[in-house]
């Protein structure tokens, strides 16, 4: 008898920037590997337009992936609350329909082997298990962020302080000593409920099966070996750690559609105007999909841009977007006046949206300001280009230092201590990436590195192995007469 194709259920976090991980992940399982995959996810969690791109784009492909859409759950006084307790909480409302989606999959036929989640789904890996699925969590940014959450629960028991009040740096194992401050903001802030939800996420990393990570073994390799080697310790004695899965980088191989004509207008005008720029003479200038500037910081940026003297598309997001919602960006009242005119020339602004990869991956764009969000890290490095590292939130200022500090890929923009930046500080990093001697350092180490994140996903390579490696142990749950009940 022939052993059964596998099915595994994803259910991702909410945000652009787990929409893309996740789809591409069951992109890549399903065209890959063969396998079955069926999407759990609910309105609330997605930009609809861009959900609707994927699913487009994922119908037309003829590939073995379903949508299970979930009903829509809400909550009161999100507008008093951070966000990672906005979505914790709504993914611990839609705990009831999760399982009863894993209830009809696992009658289905393939029935489900592995359940592959976020991190901040964890009110809903027991009941995974107790339903007799595998979980496994598909973890969009670094083993550097695993390795400090995993250990994080024992951190919290050994240092009684809030981390952003530390005077010495945080042990981490596989990771330089780290400032409290550099930590993502909820985990720093013991006054606030997201620092709770944060406990109780990274307590219960532990009990999954095993964690996908979205690095590559050459990107990250000590931090890797010390997680696999289980350098890292829990609180409770626990009997076995899950099992290390380095699969990355896992980013879009198609741009995203915005599925609305204006914008899709404004992402065609910005390839056609990139094509009239000079070779690797632009710099990139976006945020993500989740954080807008203040109108403040948005003028030093402006004026920071200008004086540099160099070209620049820059992606410029509404105030009043969301992480949950991108708003249309009326340019003319955020940006100096006469900017646009005076720049016309050398600059482009967008509003809103701009097609990620195909601008990091034009010839004539040559560097990047991100905010170091994993996703847009993870395709500059895909795409060989240099960064400019201005971090705003979540783990961004340790990717930062991954950047600056170990790869030397990047070049830091100097912050203030409320992350300020200032216009001599944006035109000097500018300045420095385009033309200066570090720039030029920084440029050909990114190369290096796009070659070997380029190696690591080819067949033999160390993030497709680990892949292979996953699959296979799915293939063996598919396979199994009685599927054990464990996390
Ligand atoms: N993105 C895009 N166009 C934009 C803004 C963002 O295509 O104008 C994509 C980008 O390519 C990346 C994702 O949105 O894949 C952003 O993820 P990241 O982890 O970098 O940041 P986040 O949005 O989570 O802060």
């Amino acid at each position: 008898m022939g052993s059964r194709k596998p099915r595994v259920a994803i259910f991702p976090s909410a945000g652009l920037g787990h929409l893309i991980p996740f789809a591409e992940l069951a992109i890549r399982l399903s065209d890959h590997h063969g396998l079955s995959v069926s999407f759990i996810s609910c309105k609330w969690m997605f930009s609809p337009r861009l959900m609707a791109s994927y699913s487009e784009r994922i119908a037309s492909s003829g590939l073995d992936i379903t949508f299970v859409q979930l009903p829509e759950v809400e909550i009161d006084g999100a507008e008093h609350m951070k966000i990672e307790t906005h979505i914790s909480k709504l993914l611990e409302k839609s705990k009831d329909s999760v399982v009863s989606a894993l209830r009809s999959l696992l009658d289905s036929a393939p029935p489900i082997s592995a359940f592959i989640t976020d991190f901040s789904c964890s009110t809903m890996f027991d009941v995974a298990a107790e339903l007799g699925i595998p979980t496994y969590v598909f973890f969009t940014s670094t083993a550097s962020l695993l390795s400090f959450m995993l250990s994080f629960p024992k951190l919290v028991s050994e240092i009684p302080i809030s981390f952003k009040d530390t005077e010495f740096p945080i042990e981490i194992p596989g990771l330089p000593p780290i400032a409290g401050t550099d930590l993502p903001p909820p985990v720093q802030d013991r006054s606030n409920e997201a620092f709770y939800w944060a406990v109780q996420h990274c307590s219960c990393l532990w009990k999954v099966r095993g964690i996908l990570i979205n690095t590559f073994e050459e990107l990250e390799p000590e931090t890797i070996k010390a997680l696999v080697e289980g350098k890292i310790s829990n609180t409770t004695e626990a009997d076995r750690v899950p099992r290390f899965y380095p699969v990355g980088p896992v980013i879009s191989s198609s741009p995203l559609e915005y599925n609305d004509k204006h914008v899709e207008d404004g992402r065609a005008d910005c390839l056609k105007w990139l094509d009239n720029q000079p070779p690797s003479s632009v710099l990139f200038v976006s945020f993500g999909s989740g954080a807008s500037l203040p109108s403040a910081q948005v003028t030093e940026l402006a004026v920071g841009l200008e004086a540099s003297g160099h070209r620049f598309l820059w992606v410029l997001r509404s105030l009043s977007s969301s992480f949950l919602s991108i708003e249309e960006t009326e340019l003319s009242q955020v940006l100096p006046e006469g900017f646009e005119n005076r720049t016309r020339d050398r600059g482009l602004v967008v509003a809103s949206w701009a097609p990620q990869i195909p601008v990091l991956s034009h010839p004539s764009t040559g560097g990047f300001i991100s905010h170091c969000g994993w996703n847009s890290t993870l395709e500059s490095i895909s795409h060989g280009m240099p960064i400019i590292c201005w971090p705003l939130f979540a783990e961004q200022r340790m990717n930062r230092i991954l950047l600056v500090n170990k790869l030397k890929v990047g070049i830091a923009a100097k912050m203030e201590s409320d992350g300020f930046v200032g216009r001599e500080e944006v035109e000097r990093a500018v300045r420095e990436l385009m033309e200066g001697g570090d720039g030029r350092r920084v440029r050909a180490r990114m190369r290096e590195l796009k070659v070997k994140a380029v190696s690591a996903l080819e067949e033999g390579g160390s993030s497709y192995k680990a892949m292979a490696a996953a699959v296979s142990e799915w293939t063996t749950n598919a396979n199994a007469e009685n599927s054990v009940a464990i996390i």
